[in-house]
């Protein structure tokens, strides 16, 4: 039988770094995978994604081409086009990281694996590799890095829904659509369905859209909805979805009745655990999710988890970081420090949206505030038609003067947000920020020329 030292479950992005720094460290590594190489940010996830907004993005910039002089009409979009030319780079990426799993000099295996017990895994047959033999092998040490599946929420006539991993891969755009959930991929695909020509309905039970994010933003972004084309039926849930003759109806418990090609379910995503044999080795698990502490320990010594099946981010960037940690912990010198509450986030909406640090909300727990807010109108929209105003927002403590959080709404924001999210992570003051000089002329230059604070917020603990 053979022995490894490590053996990864799940060759996402957390796993595949995971794999890499063991075996950079000479361990010796093996990786199975069941279903794609690079897991779900590469092949269903944020990758083939952010090609679409792209897509989505072009059409909108050919009618502000035309106020920019240029003679160009929109003209049709060919969404087989786009789909076959996002698989043919994204079975170009599959290849990249291949092979570069075996330059690294780890072991790979197609196929399901699951554990036999906590030092044995079978690897049978799957859907990529129907025709392998069933192996089983031994390692001292297992990580679980199998990422997690789009959920499905029970209501009568969910089997008529499609999920995100179907939308990457639709035969036509549909007409209409309606989308439930404005979490991240409600949010994004509802811009990337309204960019690309079409009827786009977005149903959501909070009274704004992307809970957890800044308030400020989340109302902006609920501005923007209708300027997108988007109409917003928040305050509402969805309760059965009948199929007709032309499509289905997408019944509301507000008693609306939404006529639509094409229901779309963006309502969370769930750990893939269940075909692991967690039981049979009496692995924890809590909400659905496996239990592990800081150093991704789970209850069963040398058995380990990180990324979407345990509760943390579910972001790729913490996943990676996740393994990457883990691996220099067990196989290597541990160097590099993390900083996980810093984390930065972006939703990648026709403006996009993005987030580093505390929102107001998180911060007025314990911290008297100072509000920094700027709204405009970007330059590069001032000669054309489109709508929609830019909101920048600094969360400051007004004792010690500390940036706690940046946010913005607008073009560009998550490549300015990441710029950003070094000075949150490294604790700058807002006069750090203030004595920085601008580069003008762009966006960016505002979140160092606020000078006036907007508002005052006094913690709402009430104990600083
Ligand atoms: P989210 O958790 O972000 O959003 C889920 C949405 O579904 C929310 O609007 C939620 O409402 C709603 N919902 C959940 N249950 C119900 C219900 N029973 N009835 C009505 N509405 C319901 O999940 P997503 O599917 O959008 O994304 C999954 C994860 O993938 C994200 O958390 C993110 O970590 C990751 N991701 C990251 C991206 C990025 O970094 N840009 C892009 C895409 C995904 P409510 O808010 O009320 O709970």
């Amino acid at each position: 039988m053979q022995e490894f030292d490590l053996f990864v479950i799940g060759a996402g992005s957390g796993g595949v770094r995971c794999a890499r720094i063991a075996a950079q460290n000479g361990a010796r590594v093996a990786i199975a995978e069941r279903r794609h190489w690079g897991g779900t940010c590469v092949n269903l996830g944020c990758v083939p994604k952010k090609l679409m907004v792209y897509a989505a993005d072009y059409g909108r910039e050919i009618d502000d081409a035309r106020s920019y002089g240029w003679d160009v009409t929109r003209g049709f979009h060919d969404w087989a086009k786009l789909i076959d030319a996002k698989d043919r780079e994204i079975e170009r990426l599959n290849g990249i990281y291949i092979s570069m799993l075996q330059k690294a000099g780890v072991t790979l295996f197609t196929g399901d694996a699951r554990l036999v017990d906590s030092d044995t895994i079978e690897i049978a047959p799957s859907d990529l590799a129907p025709e392998v033999q069933t192996q089983t092998v031994r390692a001292k040490n297992i990580v679980i890095a199998t990422g997690s599946t789009p959920h499905r929420l029970d209501i009568e006539g969910a089997e008529h829904a499609i999920v995100s991993d179907d939308a990457f891969h639709l035969e036509d755009r549909p007409e209409r659509v309606a989308v439930i959930g404005s979490g991240y991929i409600g949010v994004e695909f509802a811009g990337i369905f309204a960019g690309l020509g079409s009827s786009v309905d977005l149903v959501y039970r909070q009274n704004l859209p992307l809970r957890g994010f800044d308030h400020e933003l989340r109302a902006h972004l609920a501005e923007l909805l209708p300027i997108n084309g988007i109409r917003a039926r928040h305050s509402t849930s969805p309760e059965r979805i009948e199929k007709v003759e032309d499509g289905y109806r997408l019944h509301l418990d507000d008693g609306v009745v939404l006529e639509t090609d094409c229901v779309f379910m963006a309502t969370g995503r769930r750990p893939n655990i269940a075909s692991l044999g967690l039981d049979r080795i009496g692995l924890k698990t809590v909400d659905g999710r496996i239990a592990v502490n800081a150093k991704s320990e789970t209850n069963i010594p040398n058995v380990y988890a990180i990324g979407d099946v345990i509760d943390t981010y579910n972001l790729t960037p913490t996943a990676i970081a996740e393994g990457h940690i883990l691996a220099e912990r067990l196989f290597g010198e541990p160097g590099r420090e993390w900083s996980f509450d810093t984390t930065p986030k972006a939703v990648f909406f026709t403006q996009p949206l993005a987030s580093v640090g505390l929102t107001e909300e998180e911060a007025t727990r314990d911290h008297d505030l100072e509000i920094f807010t700027s709204t405009f109108t970007p330059m590069r929209q001032t000669l054309s038609d489109r709508k929609g105003k830019v909101l920048m927002k600094l969360v400051v403590d007004a004792h010690s003067n500390v940036v706690l959080g940046a946010h913005m709404i607008g073009p560009d924001s998550p490549e300015i947000i990441q710029g950003l999210a070094i000075a949150v992570t490294a604790g700058l003051k807002k006069r750090d920020f203030d004595r920085t000089i601008g580069l003008h002329p762009t966006s960016a230059e505002e979140f160092v020329t606020m000078r006036s604070r907007t508002r005052y917020v006094p913690s709402a603990s009430g104990t600083v």
